[in-house]
């Protein structure tokens, strides 16, 4: 063997990959890693067909289909005001982990600083790490896990390059208020500090709520990276589609990494989805239906055990289970998949650090008789 010294060494398998594995072997209802069970529209999978049968094989141009950049523009603009250029501003990716990775990547040196909040989605933090950037992270509180700014505050110092936001927010389903907005933006007012801002789940905003895009606000919106994922979106995880809007001479710099690590992406499902795109049912629906399924599995937990937290986003419902166990929840969620058949996702596994707080994760994304099922098994737990 060669000797090689890790990049990351301190990485091991993600948390999704272990949850699904150790589901699947024991066939447990898999409420861990965040994916729907049903089908993604047919009217999107025949257009998929239509464009490959078409002969829309080849390689798509390097920074997307232009017809798809078109419709994200048309989107964007329509839902939050914020206007970009589908030549100079849009870049359709490879999902969103690969836009995130990507726009890190570009901008971030040794030693410059990353702030963002734990429980962190994954894919942040190695990303700042293989690009010599250091993490600081403020660690957020269940139940309502809000952002206390004044802490942000003391992170803050001339080292910090960007801020990593995500709302709706993985894995505590909160989301940003216009009160948060308007403390960041007060804040980075005169600071050269960028925003990456993970909206994967901005058509997942419950209760009337509006999602507070960086894209409504031009202040905002001048410094942001913003990354969204069609595989979220569209029910079709597995299609890994995503894109990134930034003001053009952040774009610049994304692209310039963005042609290296990938070229371009998939390119009949970009005709696709450009076309599915101009019914913007397609998505304006889908707050009422992830809703539904969040109070349908609340509904039917109200007799469990389970704390459940407030869930404003997202398609993931959190709780604690000081009723159940002392268990860490790390070896709760294994022995909730061996013995009673349902995984989840331990919210420990979203921070850098050991940390006591006891917190599962549960994928409502699912079908009604699969939330029935899994439901009928935590209660008696
Ligand atoms: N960010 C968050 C918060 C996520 O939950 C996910 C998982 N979908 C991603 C990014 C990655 O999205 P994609 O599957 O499009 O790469
Ligand atoms: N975003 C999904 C989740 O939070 C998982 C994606 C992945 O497996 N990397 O569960």
């Amino acid at each position: 063997m060669i000797s090689v010294i890790s990049k990351l060494p301190q990485t091991g398998t993600t948390i999704f990959t272990t949850m699904s594995a150790l589901a699947n072997e024991h066939g447990a209802i898999n409420l861990s890693q965040g994916f729907p069970d049903f089908e993604c529209s047919p009217g999107l999978v025949e257009l998929v067909n239509k464009a490959m049968r078409d002969g829309h094989n080849q390689y798509a141009p390097m920074a997307g289909l232009p017809a798809l950049r078109e419709q994200i523009a048309l989107k964007t603009e329509k839902l939050y005001g914020g206007v970009y250029n589908p030549d100079t501003e849009i870049t359709v990716t490879a999902g969103a982990t690969q836009a995130i990775f990507t726009a890190i990547s570009a901008v971030i040196h040794p030693n410059d600083e990353v702030i963002m909040f734990e429980p962190a989605y994954d894919c942040y933090a190695p990303a700042i790490k293989l690009m010599g950037g250091v993490v600081k992270s403020l660690e957020l509180e269940p139940p309502n896990y809000r952002i206390a700014w004044d802490m942000v505050k003391r992170l803050i110092n001339n080292k910090t390059k960007m801020i990593i936001l995500n709302s709706p927010h993985n894995p505590t389903a909160t989301i940003l208020t216009k009160e948060d907005i308007g403390e960041l933006s007060a804040l980075i007012k005169n600071q050269d500090i960028l925003i990456l801002s993970d909206e994967v789940y901005e058509h997942l905003v419950f209760d009337g709520q509006e999602h507070q895009s960086m894209a409504r606000y031009p202040e905002l919106q001048q410094r942001s990276f913003i990354v969204s994922s069609f595989g979220k979106t569209f029910h079709a995880t597995g299609w890994k589609m995503g894109y990134c809007l930034a003001p053009a001479y952040l774009m610049q710099e994304f692209r310039k990494i963005h042609q290296f690590l990938v070229f371009s992406v998939n390119t009949p499902l970009q005709h696709a989805i450009a076309e599915y795109l101009k019914d913007e049912n397609t998505y304006l629906s889908l707050p009422g239906f992830f809703q539904e399924k969040r109070d349908y599995f609340r509904k039917g937990m109200e007799n469990s055990r389970f704390t459940l937290l407030p869930c404003a986003g997202s398609y993931f419902q959190s709780a604690t289970y000081e009723a159940i166990t002392n268990e860490k929840d790390s070896d709760f969620a294994i022995r909730l998949t061996r013995e009673i058949g349902v995984a989840a996702i331990p919210v420990s596994a979203f921070y850098r650090a050991s940390t006591e707080r006891r917190v599962l994760r549960f994928c409502f994304a699912k079908m009604q008789e699969t939330i029935d099922k899994a439901v009928e098994r935590l209660l008696t737990v």
